[in-house]
């Protein structure tokens, strides 16, 4: 009972502790608030000359020149290009990636059989964490379901306007990803499952400059032919480009690894404030 009482005690100590760390600094010094909390100093990073071009502290992940941060599918670099090797399977990262940014180029490839339509033209895809897509598609008049278009995260969300440029024309991709954090256990077999999603996945995308996705709550992995569910998986899991039997192209590709989003400086939230 007394180290019951103790605990308390200590527990709440340590509450009211943080609360204080939080509050003891909401000082209005000549009528300027500061929060109090000691943030890091955000490190110098020197921007591109463009947006497309990679800033000093990007990792670049193709710059025309070899596959060397890839494994997988033999996919073909010619030109300062990387194109798909249908039947090849798909590309990864070698390195891992948890929340990021990414930059991608891409393009579709021209319209050789006028009989591919939908899904069969220009198909690739963009896999965050190597389980969540990104569809690439050549989505040019070329209809399909919208939760499968250019710019969705397939089978769960639409783009919110198709901004595609035509096949053989590039196209840009930039995305702000923040990965899920899951709780996993395992069943009486030994398998691990999720059994909480603490937090899921968000995305935002930008294609061709325009906003398609804003922080969307991913709903789980992608596959074509069920509902979403979230898998177990690593904090970092590499990026997958898809093969989907075409011969999409990509260039310039480079990963700004960020800091997870959402995360509350204090215990709550509203210590912050108030
Ligand atoms: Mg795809």
């Amino acid at each position: 009972m007394k180290r019951f009482f103790m605990a308390i005690m200590l527990g709440l100590g340590v509450v009211s502790f943080a609360s204080v760390a939080c509050a003891q600094d909401h000082e209005f010094r000549g009528g300027d608030f500061r929060t109090g909390i000691e943030w890091k100093e955000p490190p110098i990073v020197t921007p591109g000359e463009t947006p497309a071009v990679p800033p000093s502290d990007a990792i670049v992940l193709f710059n025309g020149e070899n596959l060397d941060e890839w494994t997988g599918g033999q996919w073909d670099v010619a030109d300062g290009v990387i194109t798909c090797k249908p039947g090849s399977g798909p590309m990864y990262t070698k390195k891992k990636f948890g929340s990021c940014q990414l930059h991608i180029e891409f393009a579709c490839p021209p319209v050789d059989d006028p009989n591919a339509k939908g899904q069969a033209r220009g198909n690739s895809g963009i896999f965050l964490m190597n389980h969540y897509e990104l569809q690439v598609l050549d989505s040019y008049e070329n209809p399909t379901y919208f939760e499968g278009q250019c710019g969705s995260i397939y089978k769960q969300f639409p783009p919110y306007v198709n901004c595609v440029k035509k096949p053989t024309e590039w196209q840009t991709y930039d995305v702000i990803f923040t990965r899920p954090i899951l709780r996993t256990e395992k069943d009486e077999n030994g398998n691990e499952f999720v059994a909480e999603v603490i937090r899921p996945a968000y995305i935002t995308v930008l294609l061709n400059g325009c906003v398609v996705q804003n922080h969307w709550a991913i709903q789980g992995d992608t596959f074509f032919h069920r509902t979403p569910q979230y898998q177990p998986h690593a904090d970092r899991e590499p990026i997958q480009l898809q093969d989907h039997n075409n011969t999409t192209q990509f260039r310039n590709i480079w990963i700004r690894e960020i800091p997870d989003s959402n995360v509350i400086p204090c215990q709550n939230r509203m210590n912050y404030y108030n």
